[in-house]
């Protein structure tokens, strides 16, 4: 029997580690599958999702920069988290049709609960408005956070975002805000980094004062050690700091059980992770 074939397709696509994830995942729960990693063209990101399908494959997890591609694909067999957050990161086909869900907010969710801060109640400060920042909005607000605010470099792409969720759900507006940078408010319960900026090697450029005593600074960034930003925020008093690993094994998980209906051990994944991207 040939294997079943899942990959990853992104542009750049060499640094991912979702093949390590699924292929361990894969091992835990007895699914003998294939995972690779494919390089779409910047302009052939349709085909070569249609070619994929064609030729056998099952599902495909979608990176940056074609998430909103893969959104527009899937239209209208998504699902209510693909649709509020408009992009999409995980592709399947049922009975003839491109499916697509979001799954960054829930890798994202499952983390905060892993780390023990839910953010139920919680007073939230979002930095960023890009495909991260869409994917995790929606299931903060719906895991019951008392406050969100957006805020990214360029306001007005954070000012979108918002029009966008409350044209979507007019009950969320009491809840929630946003601005620029400089105008971030606090202090937070948590604050979560989701630009890219630690990419670069440098935090985001923000004022002072963001973290309350008992306050979880989180990264969506990862790469085996603290993130700029992670370390502006130990200097600057919050509590726990946490990089974005957990998030990455968190969405792949719920990949993984959209495809195979199994729930694999996020925790065994993620140490093995952390010493893979230690040792290199
Ligand atoms: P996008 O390109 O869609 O958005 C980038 C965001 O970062 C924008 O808000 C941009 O602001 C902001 N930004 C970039 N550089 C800076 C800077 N120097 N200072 C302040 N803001 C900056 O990327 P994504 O939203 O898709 O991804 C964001 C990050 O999240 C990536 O690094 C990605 O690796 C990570 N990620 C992690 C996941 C995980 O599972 N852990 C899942 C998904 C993403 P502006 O609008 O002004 O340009």
């Amino acid at each position: 029997i040939p294997l079943k074939r899942y990959a990853v397709i992104g542009n750049p696509i060499e640094h991912s580690r979702s093949p390590f994830i699924h292929e361990l995942f894969a091992r835990q729960t007895g699914l003998a599958i294939t995972y690779e990693k494919i390089k779409a063209p910047l302009d052939r990101f349709e085909t070569t999702v249609r070619e994929f399908f064609a030729q056998g494959g099952q599902g495909l997890n979608v990176t940056v920069p074609f998430k909103e591609e893969a959104f527009a694909l899937a239209n209208p067999n998504l699902t209510p988290r693909a649709r509020l957050a408009a992009a999409v990161n995980t592709l399947w086909m049922d009975k003839g049709n491109l499916h697509g869900c979001n799954t960054d907010g829930v890798g994202l969710l499952n983390d905060l609960l892993r780390l023990g801060h839910s953010p139920k109640d919680k007073e939230i400060l979002l930095i960023g408005a890009g495909g991260a920042a869409r994917g995790v909005v929606f299931p903060l607000l719906e895991a019951g956070c008392a406050r969100l605010r957006i805020i990214n470099r360029s306001p007005e792409r954070a000012l979108t975002l918002h029009r966008h969720l409350v044209e979507q759900l007019p009950d969320l507006s009491p809840r929630l805000s946003c601005g620029s940078l400089a105008d971030a408010g606090g202090p937070w319960d948590m604050v979560i980094n989701a630009t890219s900026s630690s990419l670069g090697q440098a935090a985001p450029d923000l004022p002072g004062n963001l973290y309350k005593p008992v306050s979880l600074a989180y990264d969506m960034v990862y790469g085996g050690q603290a993130t700029p930003f992670m370390r502006q925020a130990a200097e600057q008093g919050a509590q726990t700091v946490a990089d974005g690993l957990g998030m990455l094994v968190g969405q792949a998980a719920a990949s993984f059980a959209i495809w195979h209906d199994a729930t694999p051990d996020m925790e065994a994944v993620l140490t093995a992770l952390r010493q893979q991207l230690r040792a290199h």
